[in-house]
């Protein structure tokens, strides 16, 4: 089906536009038809079977916050109503983080409407967890500095966003398939963003695994020499952190042409690879910040170009077609052009210092607007302009062919 034969549909029928662009339905057609017909009725032999183990989790489970997640999830399987339970994920507390459900629309790539079921099973490591909490609370602090005017700030955001370290011990399905994630921030429903805010989970172990087998090696390449000693994971795991963070800022549900809206419908399939880059790019913006209130370590901004640089390379990777690697080409064509990273007679390239933080300030402007304005040719010509790879990083990019492009996890604590 042709985007344009989908809009023409809803175009022609338009009580039909919540059941079509809606996250948990299919698209069929019957006859001369399009039909929406809702996940639990299209997959339902296998989500009541899902439903029913989770049942049976919930009855051996202690902790009272999984118990009720994993028997409203049940439910949620068999009513496409995920809304209680992800709210139920939400106040989940004890040493598990159980994921499970359809999230993230990257597959699809007409619009960005569909989610895809996907599993994660992991243990908190509560002592970082705790460390983390401190940022917590400087969320609405960070949102009402963004760089952006007042009137697109979105202050009435719910501010209850944990944050979780955690070792991944299985996942499945969706995130099983592509990129192995090291992060993530979840659910993906506005609704629950707006009244909890959203969780973030790290996955240290998957961070360790990637920085030592991948990240170090670009940087030994990609930057100039004499700073390689200033790439750290530390720098690395507060990027990452902060972007996850990020995805909890800015712009969500909005006001356009007088109707409620998500600037996800609105930027339909540029959404994902415009949101990854202002995550990205805010949490760099917001690390400064916080460095400049003395609660993030001097040392940590410090390293941070040196480390996001082959941490960007490391996302390039990838490839265009997918949201994060045409995130960061984006963000790398724009840094060029502000002059913020520059090549070096050799042919690596370097952070510009003096440059650095005032481009990350105006991209992290330049995106967040993107999406409060949330006009999508507006954000096509962008996408157009930056998206393309710069012939430095090009040349880069084929000298790391030997490097692997991402880990492949052995889940040895979990049987099949
Ligand atoms: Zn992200």
């Amino acid at each position: 089906m042709s985007k344009e034969e989908f809009e023409a549909w809803i175009e022609a029928h338009p009580s039909d536009r919540e059941a079509f662009t809606g996250l948990h339905t299919v698209i069929r057609r019957d006859g001369e038809r399009l039909v929406a017909i809702p996940y639990s009725q299209y997959y339902g032999e296998f989500l009541e079977e899902a439903a029913a183990k989770l049942r049976a989790a919930s009855k051996t489970a202690t902790t009272p916050s999984l118990k009720k997640f994993l028997a409203s999830r049940a439910e949620a399987f068999l009513s496409d109503d995920y809304y209680q339970s992800d709210m139920d994920w939400m106040d989940l507390d004890g040493d598990l983080e159980v994921v499970i459900g359809p999230y993230e629309t990257y597959e699809d790539e007409l619009f960005a409407y569909k989610a895809a079921f996907e599993a994660f099973l992991c243990v908190v490591d509560p002592q970082d967890s705790a460390n983390l909490a401190k940022y917590k609370g400087e969320l609405p602090w960070l949102e009402r500095n963004l760089p952006i005017p007042d009137e697109h700030k979105n202050l009435d955001r719910g501010s209850e966003s944990p944050i979780r370290v955690a070792d991944e011990v299985y996942t499945g399905g969706d995130t099983r398939a592509g990129v192995q994630t090291i992060a993530f921030n979840l659910p993906n429903d506005e609704r629950v963003r707006e009244a909890k805010g959203s969780k973030k989970v790290l996955l240290k172990n998957m961070m360790h695994a990637k920085y030592n087998a991948i990240l170090l090696p670009i940087a030994e390449r990609a930057i100039p020499g004499e700073r390689f000693d200033d790439v750290s994971f530390d720098a690395y795991f507060n990027f990452v952190l902060f972007h996850e963070l990020s995805h909890g800022l800015g712009p969500g549900r909005i006001m356009k042409d007088g109707r409620e809206t998500e600037v996800r419908l609105e930027l339909k399939d540029l959404y994902s690879a415009l949101e990854e880059a202002k995550a990205d790019v805010m949490g760099m913006w917001a690390l400064y910040e916080l460095a400049d209130k003395g609660l993030v370590d001097a040392a940590i901004v410090q390293s941070l170009p040196w480390t996001v640089v082959p941490g960007l390379f490391r996302s390039a990777r990838f490839g265009i077609t997918e949201a994060h690697g045409l995130g960061v080409v984006c963000q790398f064509s724009y840094l060029m052009e502000k002059g913020a990273l520059a090549e070096t007679p050799d042919g690596r390239l370097t952070p510009v210092q003096e440059k650095w933080r005032g481009a990350v300030t105006d991209l992290c402007r330049d995106l967040t607007m993107l999406q409060a304005v949330a006009d999508y040719d507006k954000a096509q010509a962008w996408v157009q302009k930056y998206g393309q790879v710069p012939p430095v990083m090009r040349r880069i990019l084929d000298a790391l062919a030997d490097i692997p492009v991402d880990v492949d996890p052995v889940y040895s604590h979990v049987g099949s």
